[in-house]
């Protein structure tokens, strides 16, 4: 297990993150449900090159809401991430991007629109999460699955863990201001207004949307 701090010098980020998007909090949905689409995308050109040999098998994003734990899970059979690759994409660059974003737009407005473009695209998820997990295993031969879990602040845990199949689970525990989002027919809004025409099938609760 790796231990750490991620990279940052505001000491804690997501208060700022949370106000500049206050009124956009549903766009961690669209972010996360755009890298799912990205991996999975990044996988079939790898196949259509030969570098991925073997059977591709479903694609689909699943997007799945558990009332009980509090969770939604973003799930995808895209490339997936070794220990090395979470370390670099999401310890250190979307960090660097968050206090990027901060140093330029603090104390200025709305900060919604630009998210995309500092690399916080992942770090929207703790708008409405208490705690965030990442579960994923590469494409590549023989890669080690590994979970990472973060709490909104600069602390995260890496450790090795098991998954069968290649790709990548984004566990969001959803904190106690956005209960809101704990709710089938809200999340189906969401999906039906930002992922509707997305090049790879989606399916929330089993059914696609
Ligand atoms: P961006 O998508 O603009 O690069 P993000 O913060 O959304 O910024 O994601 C950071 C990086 O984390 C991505 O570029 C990608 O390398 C990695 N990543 C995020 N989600 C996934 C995923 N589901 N599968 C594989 N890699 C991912
Ligand atoms: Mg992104």
């Amino acid at each position: 297990m790796q231990k750490g701090a991620i990279r940052v010098q505001t000491e804690n980020i997501f208060p700022i993150i949370k106000k500049f998007l206050y009124s956009d909090h549903d766009i961690f949905l669209r972010e996360l449900v755009s890298n799912a689409v990205d991996a999975t995308q990044k996988l079939k050109t790898l196949a259509s090159v030969g570098e991925f040999k073997g059977d591709i098998g479903s694609t689909d994003i699943t997007v799945a809401l558990d009332v009980e734990k509090k969770t939604i899970t973003i799930s995808d059979r895209g490339v997936g991430m070794t220990a090395e690759e979470v370390d670099k994409y999401i310890n250190q660059v979307a960090f660097s991007g968050a206090e990027e974003f901060v140093k330029k737009y603090k104390g200025q407005g709305d900060g919604a629109n630009i998210i995309g473009h500092f690399g916080l695209g992942f770090y929207s998820s703790f708008m409405v999460s208490s705690q965030v997990e990442i579960i994923t295993k590469s494409w590549k031969p023989d890669a080690q699955a590994v979970r990472w879990e973060c709490d909104g602040s600069p602390e995260y845990q890496l450790e090795e863990t098991e998954k069968t199949e290649r790709g990548t689970d984004i566990v969001l525990h959803i904190n106690e201001e956005s209960e809101e989002f704990l709710d089938e027919h809200r999340i189906r809004t969401i999906l039906e207004k930002f992922c509707r025409f997305l090049p790879v099938p989606i399916k929330f609760q089993d059914t696609q949307i």
